[in-house]
């Protein structure tokens, strides 16, 4: 491993000073993907800010929703009463999220920012355009199985890995960040970019902006709500497939709808065309059945990931039944 300088600032500031000062900076959370990535030779930063000394862990009640700091530790947010109680989804993926002791380090901030398990990615010595960009893409005529139906190019076939990031599409959740010159806060469905021609570009974010907290609204449909995951085996696996559902269902009638998928595609993946079919249908099987073919009605599976498509259906059958049952 190529020598770096190691940088611990305590304040948010100073962080995103260091970060900004030095091209090939790096910021370090929980540490449990950047690590491996250094490990392996795929990450190969001058700098590596630990951002753990700084005061943005906890999760707050505010406004009737939530504020949960960047460094919040997965295990934390899957405790908290509130999350529990009233954003489900999120509490069952980070509980589907990892290993346990993965969950007692890995940060709700950098789970949105895991890089993808594409195997070409993580091996230094294969063409990726999202590693090395130009280089091409060793999936699309090599291993596929377990990339995206949905959302790739012909430059990166790869698909996003964090379970708790599909909830958080969900659940309407907005990332606040900090840079030197601005603060934003962006919807988490606008925070992740689609590869196109560029896969090394994975979010909005420019270098050296920090997440500072991932807020949760107060919403008519995130009380009912879940997630499912399905994957090869029972833990510590990433997901062939996941949906996360949030529903609000008044006299029968679902009111508003939100459906995003994980496992299928370069980002979380909102099923839009899902919603609307669910959008003020009663829940009953054939309104469910419509759903869950609208999800896949644009993917465009390759020759060993077919199976996506059969499968995407199954999981929202069954997440959907599952939100939507009490009436
Ligand atoms: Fe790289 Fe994306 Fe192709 Fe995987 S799918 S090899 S990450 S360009």
């Amino acid at each position: 491993m190529a020598p770096l300088e190691y940088l611990r600032p305590s304040d948010e500031g100073a962080a995103i000073a260091l970060a900004e000062a030095d091209g090939r900076a790096c910021l370090l959370a929980g540490g449990t993907d950047v690590v491996g990535l250094l490990k392996d030779g795929v990450l190969a930063p001058s700098r590596l800010v630990d951002i753990n000394a700084l005061p943005i862990a906890g999760v707050e009640i505010r406004d009737g929703g939530l504020s949960i700091g960047a460094l919040t530790r997965l295990s934390d947010v899957a405790d908290h009463p509130a999350v529990r109680g009233r954003f489900p989804a999120l509490a069952h993926a980070v509980l589907a999220a990892a290993s346990p002791q993965l969950r007692n380090m890995a940060t709700v901030g950098g789970s949105l920012l895991q890089r993808t398990r594409c195997g070409y990615f993580r091996d230094p010595v294969t063409p990726c355009n999202k590693r090395a960009p130009g280089t091409g893409c060793s999936a699309i005529d090599g291993e596929h199985r377990l990339h995206a139906i949905l959302g790739g190019s012909d430059r990166c076939i790869a698909v996003h890995p964090s379970d708790p990031a599909v909830a958080l599409l969900a659940l309407d959740a907005v990332v606040r960040t900090r840079g030197s010159r601005k603060e934003r806060a962006i919807p988490v469905d606008d925070l992740y970019l689609l590869p196109g021609s560029t896969p090394e570009r994975e979010t909005l974010l420019e270098h050296g902006e920090l997440i500072v907290a991932v807020e949760l609204p107060a919403t008519s449909f995130a009380a009912r709500s879940c997630y499912l995951k399905v994957r090869e085996r029972a833990s510590f696996e990433f997901a062939l497939v996941s949906a996360a559902v949030a529903l609000d269902v008044r006299g029968g009638v679902i009111r508003t709808a939100r459906v995003a998928l994980g496992g299928v595609a370069p980002r979380p993946w909102r099923a839009r065309a899902a919603e609307a079919v669910l959008r003020g249908s009663r829940m009953t099987e054939a309104t469910i059945a419509a759903a869950a073919s609208a999800a896949v009605r644009d993917a465009r599976p390759r020759e060993q990931n077919a199976f996506k498509v059969e499968l995407v259906r199954r999981v929202l059958t069954r997440v959907l039944a599952t939100a939507g049952a009490g009436g």
